[in-house]
């Protein structure tokens, strides 16, 4: 019975977890935190994380170095092969199908719009306005991935060589969901897996 509760109770987390992701806004997050959606669906599976740029570059201000934004590129090209940040049972027979990687970064452009408009002839303050903003930018890689699996139950576990690839990295909170029910894991580098068996 309390199984059942605990599942319930996950589940409504979860739901609130993906309409809260539309709204989203990057400096609302945990520096140390990443987070990853996993959903099950039939025969896919789709792993969505948004993770604090401090916790892969080591900063979150706007790269403007040259050495800056190449950490930014090398970051972006690391997310590409997915296999440096989760692995999946070989005979799970997964094979990517979707993938979208970005970097987010604080939508400013609204506050500064307004701003814009009654500052027009203090051109001054707008700009000590700008700095002090920029202080406290806040970034997050965004990266999707969608697979189609021939035996999507051989997924016993799910491994994250993300914690080697990226040594900034805190934890990973994981929102699991599939069509047994939700659950939620912390993952950290000192064992980087999830244990999904009989969650699919
Ligand atoms: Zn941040």
């Amino acid at each position: 019975m309390k199984y059942i509760i605990y599942i319930l109770l996950s589940f409504n987390l979860m739901t609130f977890t993906i309409s809260a992701e539309e709204t989203r806004q990057v400096d609302k997050h945990e520096h140390g935190v990443g987070e990853l959606n996993i959903a099950v669906e039939g025969s896919t599976i789709e792993f969505e994380f948004m993770i604090p740029g401090a916790d892969i570059v080591g900063f979150e201000y706007v790269a403007k170095s040259d050495e800056d934004i190449a950490k930014i590129n090398q970051a972006l090209k690391t997310f590409d092969d997915y296999t440096n940040i989760f692995t999946l049972p070989s005979n799970s027979l997964c094979e990517l199908n979707g993938q979208k990687v970005a970097l987010k970064e604080e939508d400013e452009h609204d506050d500064h719009d307004e701003h814009d408009e009654h500052d027009d002839h203090d051109e001054h303050d707008e700009h000590d306005d700008h700095d002090e903003h920029a202080e406290e930018n806040h970034n997050e890689f965004y990266a999707k991935y969608s697979f189609e699996c021939g035996n999507i139950n051989a997924i016993k576990e799910v491994n994250f060589p993300y914690f080697a690839t990226f040594t900034n990295s805190g934890e990973l909170e994981v929102q699991f969901i599939s069509n047994m029910g939700s659950t939620s894991f912390e993952v950290e580098g000192d064992e980087p897996l999830i244990n999904t068996d009989g969650k699919i």
